[in-house]
């Protein structure tokens, strides 16, 4: 016998729809690419977006096309997530620091119809358009402009675009299941893969992330992504926001510490979220300017691993830290780290060592780590190996591939190296490929990173496996220095804090660490660069 409730699809045009109609006059704070600060409301944002559906239907396209954006967080992109979505169309976020040889590859490889670009990036899509095989009509987000439109040829322009849209036009009824949005990984090896979200995975990664232990957004906060929107749909914040009719801020091009700081304070952000360089910058930038930052209560930290140190730094101006861990294929929150009950009452230190961890699945995910013979490892704390992951929002298939991307029995292997304690806490050890291994024995990368920026002299720093006649890897650290330090200082302060075998055995500074499209620490580069170091010598 089935339920007799009434079936609604889940979409992501509901949530602005939800966002419009009884958030109307909420606000969303945009950093123009054009440098002013232009304001508007979920009830615009979603007028627009229906607009935007109607015209790109008046324009010949068909469900399932795919719609490309290069583009920073702005009201513009909002509306485009939503009224792409909305209209059944696929929203293809590209990362502008991809290559112009990867760019050209993913968008033909997702056969972009309509390319969407900010003012930034009008030369270079002039540069890339004769290489695109499916593109019929690219778009600057702006109103019209002469000397773009000759540097383009046939530059459509979104406001006009707009114009031409129906506000009064409801979303085609769809299916679920339908394809809402595409993002590529960033993969360092071979071509990016492209992962292929639906209405319905992307709604339940809404409502499940942002359950009161996951971001816990709520109407009274005004949320601040970051995390830019072609890096995993900005971890989902433009759904959560239209859910729950939060105040909104799109920071625009410039995500530099100092202009972070000025935004928070101008608008007055509780909540913020990105990559933890983003949140050095911003500690920087705090000793600088002197600014308290009284607004912000919280950010989450997430795509690479929080150091440690950041916790009680952040503290001292009353944020809280909240480390996330997910990917592209995740789409991607697969866990956040929130105290239970029993910890309130530990010290500030305590609370502190839980929370460097990744954190627990929300509802909808579940967890396992594995040895290399394919056993499920116990949840001890201890036992580390591949971590695995399936749900309602995982990746089945690679956008146009025709094999399943899962292990056997349906789990995804994330490429991770973690643990799991008693109490679902999981803690990522190192990715598969970056972990050192010494003589059969393993050494984490992030501990050895962890250290090394807990040094009061250095500011940030990356460790590799480099080739070792004996041992097959020995570690050697990358770092960069904020104050005097030396080689040898640098690697006895380890002692006492690793196994006298983890110690690196060499330190090398340099003036920046090579940092990709998505944040993270390209160390395939530092490998390239350093892994003979202990060979030449
Ligand atoms: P991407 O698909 O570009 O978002 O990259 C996903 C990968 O980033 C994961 O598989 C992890 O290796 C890494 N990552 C993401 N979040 C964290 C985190 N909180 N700590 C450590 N690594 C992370």
């Amino acid at each position: 016998m089935l339920g007799q409730m009434m079936h609604m699809p889940l979409t992501i045009g509901s949530l602005i729809d939800h966002a419009a109609r009884f958030h109307t006059a909420g606000e969303i704070v945009s950093v123009e690419t054009t440098g002013g600060i232009e304001k508007s409301t979920w009830g615009e944002v979603g007028a627009n977006a229906h607009r935007l559906a109607s015209a790109l239907r008046k324009l010949g396209l068909e469900q399932g096309a795919r719609c490309g954006t290069i583009a920073w967080n702005n009201r513009r992109h909002l509306e485009i997530y939503f009224g792409v979505a909305g209209g059944g169309f696929v929203c293809h976020t590209i990362n502008p620091r991809m290559g112009p040889e990867q760019m050209v590859y993913v968008i033909n490889h997702a056969e972009d119809q309509v390319l969407f670009i900010d003012a930034t990036f009008v030369s270079a899509a002039g540069k890339l358009a004769p290489a695109l095989k499916h593109t019929k009509h690219i778009v600057l987000l702006g109103p019209r402009d002469e000397a773009a439109a000759e540097a383009v040829p046939g530059l459509l322009f979104f406001d006009e675009l707009l114009e031409t849209g129906d506000p009064s036009e409801p979303f085609p009824d769809l299916d679920e299941r339908a394809a809402s949005s595409l993002c590529y990984t960033s993969g360092t090896t071979g071509n990016p893969k492209g992962v292929l979200y639906s209405h319905r995975s992307t709604v339940l990664h809404t409502l499940a992330g942002n359950q009161p232990d996951g971001l816990g957004i709520s109407a009274k906060d005004t949320v601040l992504p970051v995390v830019p929107m072609f890096h995993v749909n900005a971890w989902g914040v433009p759904y959560i926001s239209a859910m729950t009719g939060c105040k909104l801020v799109l920071p625009g091009p410039n995500l530099d510490g100092k202009s972070l700081v000025n935004l928070i304070d101008e608008t007055e952000t509780t909540m913020a979220l990105g990559v933890p360089t983003i949140w050095m910058g911003l500690l920087g930038a705090l000793k600088e300017t002197g600014s308290k930052i009284p607004s912000l209560t919280r950010t989450l930290v997430g795509g690479s691993a929080l150091p440690p140190s950041m916790i009680p730094k952040f503290a001292e101006y009353g944020v809280e830290l909240i480390h996330g861990w997910g990917m592209t294929e995740t789409s991607p929150l697969g866990t956040m780290n929130q105290l239970l009950q029993r910890h309130t009452n530990l010290s500030e230190d305590e609370q502190a060592e839980i929370r460097v961890g990744q954190g627990r699945p929300p509802f909808g995910v579940d967890l396992r780590v594995m040895d290399e013979e394919g056993n499920v490892l116990p949840h001890d704390g201890k036992a580390q190996g591949d971590l695995q992951i399936r749900g309602h929002w995982i990746a089945e298939t690679y956008f146009g591939k025709e094999t399943s991307a899962l292990t056997d029995d349906g789990w995804f292997d994330t490429g991770d190296v973690a643990t799991i304690n008693e109490e679902g806490y999981m803690i990522i050890r190192d990715r598969s490929k970056d972990i050192i291994k010494s003589g059969g024995e393993w050494i984490s990368t992030v501990t050895l990173e962890n250290i090394a920026i807990s040094h009061p002299a250095i500011s940030n720093a990356a460790a590799i496996g480099a080739v070792h006649e004996k041992w097959d890897e020995r570690p050697v650290v990358v770092a960069i220095k904020s104050g005097e330090v030396s080689e040898d200082e640098l690697i006895a302060f380890y002692k006492g804090k690793v196994e006298s075998w983890q110690i690196p055995d060499r330190v090398v500074f340099v003036d920046e660490l090579p940092i990709g499209a998505t944040g993270k620490v390209q160390k395939n580069k530092l490998r390239d660069e350093y892994g003979k170091i202990l060979l030449d010598a």
